[in-house]
């Protein structure tokens, strides 16, 4: 089980199909959505993050998890008291799956626009196939962004501003994205990782991506010169989401409970 859940990004190995299953399952349990800092709200899973993102010009959704999950994002979006017909801008963090595999349904059903970077957009609108690490394995229902965005650029709407940062290696368009918030009048750096994970691939001789080591090591060099003081990610496991609920603290550094176990 263990190798099988450390294989989940990677291709999952016959027999362990129904472990990688079930491990999927015990990440996409029912979380009880939440306000984070600001207009900043977690309606993801309890390790599959959905960012919800509030204006008064309609909504931002960071991704919406796998399309299975989805009926559980918009039932958490509305719990909050929000529609889900008043997200405007669906942006993507990176183009696997349990990301944007509910990207599809979601423009449908209220036409937001997606934006995306070029890469990560190219392979969304593939619906995954010819991944350079799970080929046609992990597949979903395709989509055309109706922005690509490069590194640098900004995303607008209703006095929020979000800036696109290209941290490739998990993926070749990985997108981390950065927004200032203002709370009892103290400004924070918000930043949502896009993912660093690239040690299940093959990081020599890929000629499927060439340059998986160079853009792996930038990535980390640039994350590493950011500023943040509220850390968000694409998994619950990479900014402790648990703890953090539970001592209702999302500021850096972690919270001395967590310290404390
Ligand atoms: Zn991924």
């Amino acid at each position: 089980m263990e190798n099988c859940e450390q294989n989940l990004f990677g291709r999952p190995p016959e027999p362990c199909t129904e472990d990688v299953k079930d491990t999927l399952k015990n990440w996409s349990r029912p979380f009880e959505p939440r306000r984070i800092i600001a207009n900043i709200y977690y309606v993801g899973s309890n390790l599959i993050s959905s960012f919800l993102i509030v204006t008064p010009a309609g909504h931002i959704l960071i991704d919406t998890g796998h399309v299975q999950m989805l009926p559980q994002v918009k039932a958490n979006i509305e719990k909050l008291g929000f529609k889900v017909k008043e997200v405007k801008i669906l942006l993507n963090s990176h183009a696997h799956f349990d990301r944007c595999g509910g990207f599809a349904e979601f423009k449908r059903e209220t036409g937001a626009t997606v934006i995306a970077s070029k890469l990560d957009g190219d392979l969304m609108m593939r619906g995954g196939t010819g991944d350079f690490f799970w080929d046609d394995a992990s597949l979903y229902a395709p989509v055309k962004p109706d922005r690509f965005v490069a590194d640098g650029d900004r995303v607008e709407l209703g006095g929020v501003s979000l800036t696109a940062h290209l941290t490739p290696g998990h993926t070749k368009g990985c997108t981390t994205w950065t927004m200032r918030v203002n709370e009892n009048g103290k400004d924070y750096d918000v930043l949502f990782l896009c993912g660093l994970t690239v040690s299940l691939y093959k990081l020599t001789n890929n000629a499927e991506y060439p340059n998986i080591i160079a853009d792996a090591r930038s990535s980390l060099m640039k994350l590493r010169g950011m500023h943040a003081d509220v850390l968000l990610a694409a998994h619950g496991f990479w900014f402790d989401l648990g703890e953090r609920q539970l001592a209702n603290a999302w500021a850096l550094p972690i919270p001395s409970s967590t310290q404390a176990n």
